[in-house]
């Protein structure tokens, strides 16, 4: 479909520049099916949200059946089993002491909840912390308040006047000079007071780059903020659901946040659904009789029952299947095939983190960056990959189902990729 043929306007695209967009007929594993009988191989989960396998069975059929009962209910006045059931299974599995579910439908709209909860969490006990720290590279969505907390740039360089303003804490690595820097210029925030919490994305900024930080950086920060008095709030919408080879990353700093956010992986990246879990010193501190003390949050489609179905299907999921093994043979496969990048200059910062693999690509003449990135994606195009990079940042983060022959698919296509297209700057 082009830009003359259809009314759409797609996210985080330039129509101007962009190819004809491709019709998916059909998903299945990791593959998107098009229009045209081309079979793609999803190397992003669909921007990050599929986890298992596209249309994962259990899954789909849990959306099939909740649908025969229940469509959208008002979620104050009512409640319904799926969303019971979604609340005390996460519940069951978070970091001690997050007791309290809160649903909405987006990682966004999940991060403006976390930090409302936090600020309404001081204010309705009348104490004066308003300030939030986070760190620089982050990304937490692009509504206006998840744009405030995230880094700014250009892509939120016209929204400026409406942003407010957060402390940026330089990221931490990955000299442990840099780390020490981190958590120095956290205390010394922290000491000014009025501090209300931290937002951070654990162990990976995702669309910051890929970059990944140590967990004893995260325990580090979560040491001082509770030191503080200042809440926490984790991130998890990206690396939650075994990215980064644990069910949540947290859970590698052995730390629990005051607030964890969750999105898309939770229903397996199948529908939209997203929640933010809460202590239940937050809880308490708007439980009132007071009805100003009432958190004033609502989305028209809030806890949608067939979405929370479809999170409870995955939780049965990582109950009853091995997924931690599939995590952990897709890392094992990840390291074999980015052994051949190590010793090739063009590459540098190697890495990987459970099933999020990634490097940069070393650019000579770094002018040109911003083009490499466009035409390294037509390229992927041409061979059926679907691989978007981050600027110089080339990653793979594919659904768990995806096979050893699909990988090589995909690291075939990204070394055959570069070579093309530093012959065709080189030119
Ligand atoms: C994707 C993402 C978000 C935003 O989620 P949406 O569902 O796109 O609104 C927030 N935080 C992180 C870490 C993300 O990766």
């Amino acid at each position: 479909m082009s830009v003359h043929s259809s009314p759409v306007w797609h996210p985080f695209t330039q129509h101007a520049l962009e190819p004809e967009m491709r019709k998916a007929v059909r998903t299945e594993g990791a593959t998107i099916f098009d229009a045209d009988g081309n079979a793609i191989l999803d190397g992003i989960s669909s921007w990050w949200v599929i986890t298992h396998g596209h249309r994962y069975p259990p899954i789909m059929e849990a959306i099939r059946k909740a649908s025969e009962s229940l469509d959208q209910v008002i979620f104050a006045e009512f409640t319904h089993e799926p969303a019971e059931a979604l609340a005390r299974a996460l519940v069951g599995v978070a970091p001690q002491g997050l007791t309290r579910v809160f649903y909405s439908d987006s990682g966004s709209t999940c991060v403006e909840v976390a930090l409302k909860m936090a600020l309404g969490h001081f204010h309705n006990q009348g104490i004066d912390r308003r300030r939030i720290a986070v760190l620089e590279d982050g990304y937490h969505g692009d509504t206006i308040g998840t744009m405030s907390a995230g880094e700014r740039g250009v892509f939120n360089a016209p929204y400026d006047p409406l942003l407010f303003s957060v402390e940026r804490l330089p990221f931490p690595g990955p000299s442990p000079e840099q780390e020490q820097e981190t958590l120095d210029s956290f205390e010394k925030l922290c000491r000014e007071g009025g501090m209300a919490a931290l937002l951070v994305e654990p162990l990976v900024l995702g669309a910051g780059g890929m970059r990944f930080y140590r967990a004893e950086v995260l325990r580090e920060l979560h040491r001082i903020a509770r030191a503080h008095g200042v809440l926490v709030i984790f991130d998890e919408v990206m690396t939650g659901w075994g990215r980064t080879g644990t069910r949540l990353a947290c859970e590698q700093a052995g730390v629990a946040p005051d607030i964890l956010c969750t999105s898309k992986g939770l229903t397996g990246g199948a529908i939209p659904l997203a929640v933010t879990m809460a202590t239940e010193e937050i809880f308490a501190s708007h439980l009132s009789t007071d009805r100003r003390k009432t958190f004033f949050h609502s989305s028209s489609f809030t806890a949608n029952p067939i979405a929370c179905a479809a999170g409870l299907a995955n939780m049965e999921v990582w109950r009853n299947e091995p997924v931690q093994q599939r995590i952990d043979a897709l890392g094992r496969a990840h390291d074999e095939r980015l052994e051949r990048f190590r010793a090739d200059e063009r590459f540098a910062n190697i890495r990987r983190i459970g099933t999020i693999a990634a490097m940069d690509l070393v650019f000579p003449g770094g002018g040109y960056l911003a083009e490499c990135g466009p035409k390294l994606r037509a390229f992927f195009r041409s061979r059926h990959l679907l691989v978007r990079p981050l600027g110089n940042v080339l990653y793979l983060m594919t659904p768990y189902c995806v096979t050893e022959a699909e990988l090589d698919r995909f690291y075939d296509g990204i070394e055959e990729g570069v070579t093309h297209v530093l012959k065709e700057f080189a030119r």
